[in-house]
């Protein structure tokens, strides 16, 4: 009996250390498995972190969680995210009560508070689906699916970056001025736009953006909105929708105020030859009209001959008409008329070279009513510069121009009282300041 009984504990004991051999491996795979999964999502976080030229002025990580269950796996990965940033981090409640979320702080340390963020985060994470990650404004395009575990980290329904950002000159977005999106996405994209929205949300202009890099399979595209001179101060809303090849939908949305700019004003006097020029009816002024609109108006994706700068083209000669400038144009019977001037006019002397402003694909050099011989070259999509009044053309339709390349000469034809060129750069449907895009390489290529 004693012997069958040591045997029987032996044999007890045994199978014992073996299920609990077998329970301890069980528990460290899980253990392993959870911390490779976690490891996996923060690496991920933190790589966006950096990649996404994470500035220290914007002090927050904020992950939110979404969707059905899990709330403890969320607690999970907050603790984890803490360790690993060393940072402390809190909990809120979006204005419809359904998303749940971490605000996570770079420069505070954890400060213990792990119970309350348990208890916060108890309270309101019911669910638990797709969690979007977010610097400052600006979401990161991560999605983890989260089915009572973490599984995976697709990086697919938003920008990775979005910056929207004015001409270095003004550092502020006024009337005649250009808005430059900048935009990062985790994959392929088939189209984006981008449009200005007034208070009632009426789109007032919209914008085709395009690719101009990609590196490591993440592309990078911008998008210009021109402001027109004649724009109501006031804020104003952007909203971004493209469309991912793999059939995605990718969205943003981000608000604007746009100051008033105060353009000067300027009497023109005109003798009976320009009055004539300028107000007689005559259906070939309209057709040429409509014909450079509808030229100017397309934006060509592929279009893209200029990603590092701009010139003026007559850069040491004086402006004799500034931009936006309120002209009121005197008849020669003494009636007027007043317009905006959409583009600077440069004084200098008749057969002066003109530079292009940057490379590009020439899409007009032709003889028009009013301009007299006019140059159109095509930069970006969107973007054209227009030269008028010149003397002579040397250039022709289709060619491709580089940036400085001479063009034509300064001249006086057309509606013109002396020689001089007239410059206009056209953005996404309006005139804008020429001056904007030049020295200002921060407009172009700063990815
Ligand atoms: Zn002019």
């Amino acid at each position: 009996m004693i012997l069958l009984n040591k045997f029987n504990t032996k044999k007890i004991i045994i199978i014992l250390i073996i299920a609990l051999f077998i329970t301890a491996t069980v528990i460290t795979t899980i253990n392993i498995l959870k911390t490779i999964e976690y490891n996996k999502i923060l690496q991920t976080a933190e790589g966006y972190f950096n990649n996404a030229e994470y500035d220290n002025s914007v002090e927050q990580l904020q992950i939110i969680l979404k969707g059905d269950g899990g709330h403890k796996k969320a607690t999970e990965l907050l603790l984890q995210i803490q360790e690993v940033f060393l940072v402390s981090a809190d909990s809120f409640i979006d204005k419809n009560n359904y998303i749940s979320g971490i605000e996570l702080y770079n420069k505070a340390l954890l400060l213990n508070q792990n119970k309350d963020i348990q208890t916060k985060l108890d309270n309101t994470l019911k669910k638990l689906e797709i969690p979007k990650i977010f610097i400052g404004d600006t979401p990161l395009a991560a999605d983890i699916f989260i089915n009572n575990q973490f599984k995976s980290l697709s990086l697919n329904k938003l920008p990775l970056y979005s910056d929207i950002s004015a001409p270095a000159q003004t550092h502020q977005y006024e009337q005649g001025s250009i808005l430059r999106i900048k935009l990062i996405f985790p994959e392929a994209l088939a189209h984006y736009s981008i449009s200005l929205l007034d208070s009632n949300n009426n789109a007032i202009c919209s914008s085709s953006g395009f690719k101009i890099d990609t590196r490591d399979n993440f592309e990078y595209w911008y998008a210009f909105i021109g402001l027109s001179c004649k724009i109501s101060p006031g804020t104003y809303k952007l909203t971004g929708e493209g469309l991912y090849l793999s059939g995605d939908t990718v969205n943003f949305t981000a608000e604007i105020d746009i100051i008033k700019y105060d353009f000067p004003t300027e009497t023109i006097y005109l003798n009976k030859t320009l009055t004539a020029l300028l107000t007689e009816p005559s259906p070939e002024k309209t057709q040429e009209r409509r014909y450079l609109c509808n030229l100017i108006s397309q934006s060509n994706p592929n279009s893209i001959f200029e990603i590092d700068n701009f010139i003026l083209p007559l850069s040491e000669f004086p402006r004799s008409t500034t931009f936006g400038d309120r002209c009121t144009y005197v008849y020669s019977n003494g009636s007027d008329y007043t317009s905006v001037h959409r583009g600077i006019d440069f004084a200098a002397p008749e057969g002066i070279p003109i530079e292009a402003m940057g490379s590009g694909k020439v899409v007009m050099a032709v003889n028009r009513i009013l301009t007299g011989y006019t140059i159109v070259i095509e930069h970006l999509p969107g973007v054209y510069s227009i030269y008028y009044h010149l003397s002579e053309l040397l250039v022709q339709e289709d060619d491709i121009v580089g940036i400085g390349e001479i063009v034509g000469k300064v001249g006086n034809t057309g509606l013109s009282t002396g020689a001089h060129l007239h410059l206009a750069l056209y953005v996404s449907g309006e005139y804008v300041n020429p001056e904007y895009f030049v020295l200002n390489k921060a407009m172009l290529y700063d990815f």
